[in-house]
């Protein structure tokens, strides 16, 4: 199967190309059709499977293909949640590499680093965010960062999150999103309390395992 096979637009498929990726790995050939279907979805899939592009991609495809040009960048459209600073830049370099070719703009929150700068990117507008928790939870509180408008919220790392006691910070911050939004679950393995979670907030989630 190729890029081309999975429904991928051009601007997509030119950055994916440069990148040097030739053909989709397991977990993106299972996971991008369902997400560009906007199915919520729970994924099993270690770092390393390629899991990053499996959702960034579609993500990307599906903002890129309903825009409203009056409204571009003004609104956060999707938001990736990560447990960790370095797994948050990592993910936001991957959306800054695929986005290329695209208008849409992305921007990376953590904790323990000056909020000044982040408020300043943030308050140019942008179409998707990659936050840590605990960030995300103080610059909402300060009226930084709005999620009224996400159509995408992406819990990567689900069973570390949980680890390190992130649960309630993410039962507020998925209350906070839209009702009717799509949630993609990924984590490395599913214990019990990633299982509870997802059937707590996913609607009819289809599974990928890989
Ligand atoms: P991840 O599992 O998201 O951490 O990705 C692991 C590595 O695989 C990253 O360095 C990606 O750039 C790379 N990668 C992702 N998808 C592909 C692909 N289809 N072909 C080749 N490399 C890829």
């Amino acid at each position: 199967m190729s890029f081309k096979d999975l429904k991928l637009n051009k601007p997509i498929l030119r950055a994916v190309a440069e990148a040097g990726y030739e053909n989709p790995t397991l977990v993106q050939e299972k996971t991008i059709p369902l997400v560009l279907a906007k199915k919520d979805i729970v994924v099993s899939a270690q770092t390393g499977t390629g899991k990053t592009a499996a959702f960034a991609l579609p993500i990307l495809q599906l903002l890129f293909d309903k825009q409203d040009a009056s409204k571009r960048g003004k609104k956060i459209r999707a938001l990736v949640v990560s447990p960790t600073r370095e797994l948050a830049l990592q993910i936001e370099e991957n959306f800054k590499t695929y986005s290329t070719y695209t208008n849409l703009r992305s921007t990376v929150i953590f904790g323990g680093t000056s909020i000044e700068p982040q408020i300043d990117v943030l308050k140019k507008g942008i179409d998707i965010l990659i936050a840590t928790p605990g960030r995300l939870l103080d610059l909402h509180k300060q009226d930084i960062v709005n999620l009224d408008y996400i159509e995408t919220l992406v819990l990567d790392e689900a069973d570390l999150m949980l680890d390190m006691g992130f649960i309630d910070d993410v039962k507020k911050i998925e209350r906070l999103c839209p009702a009717d939004k799509q949630t993609l679950l990924f984590s490395a393995t599913i214990p019990f309390k990633v299982e509870q979670l997802a059937n707590t907030i996913l609607k009819l989630p289809e599974r990928v395992e890989v």
